[in-house]
């Protein structure tokens, strides 16, 4: 559960505390409440996390694996995407008369703020999966998309309209889909 991602700095071991989980849509649509949510939705992510201190600095480094789907760009069928890798980020206490700057340096430097004695693991690994998913999802590599004329999917079968001209048109339609 997400309370689990809370962590109680005032009991944080001297040598880190290791966190593991893995958690599911429901908990990530949870985290975009108020927010306009991601178009993609989450199969699952595994997060491995070592929490340490040092003085009032919080250093949160993990190794991200995620699993994410919506329909391919091409061709409108499912399509999931892995993702992931190592991240890491930094912690420091709010301060009310400093805090709108320390907002401003903090999305470049992946530095947020915390406030008391909790940190909340829960909207670091959100913002996360976010930066490792895909602009553009494909189902294959090679997915040869739809035709634009007649709208079969050429994955799974062909039509009459395919020919030089179709093949150029569906090339400029594929940069537009790109630049989008
Ligand atoms: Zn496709
Ligand atoms: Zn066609």
């Amino acid at each position: 559960m997400s309370d689990s991602l809370k962590i109680n700095l005032a009991i944080l071991p001297e040598d880190g505390l290791r966190l593991r989980f893995s958690e599911g849509n429901a908990w990530f649509q949870g985290c975009f409440a108020g927010d306009a949510p991601p178009e993609f939705s989450l199969v699952s992510a595994d997060a491995d996390c070592l929490i340490t201190r040092s003085g009032d600095t919080i250093y949160v480094r993990g190794d991200l694996s995620a699993q994410m789907s919506r329909e391919c760009s091409r061709c409108l069928e499912p399509a999931t995407i892995s993702a992931g890798g190592a991240f890491a980020y930094t912690l420091v206490p709010e301060k009310t008369e400093t805090a709108q700057d320390l907002e401003l340096s903090a999305e470049e430097l992946e530095t947020g703020c915390y406030r008391g004695d909790f940190i909340d693991l829960a909207p670091i690994i959100c913002e996360q999966i976010v930066l490792v998913a895909p602009m553009k999802f494909l189902c294959a590599e090679n997915c040869r998309g739809l035709c634009p004329h007649c709208g079969v999917n050429l994955n799974t079968g062909s039509c009459s309209c395919r020919s030089e001209t179709v093949d150029d048109r569906l090339a400029a339609l594929k940069k537009f889909t790109v630049k989008k």
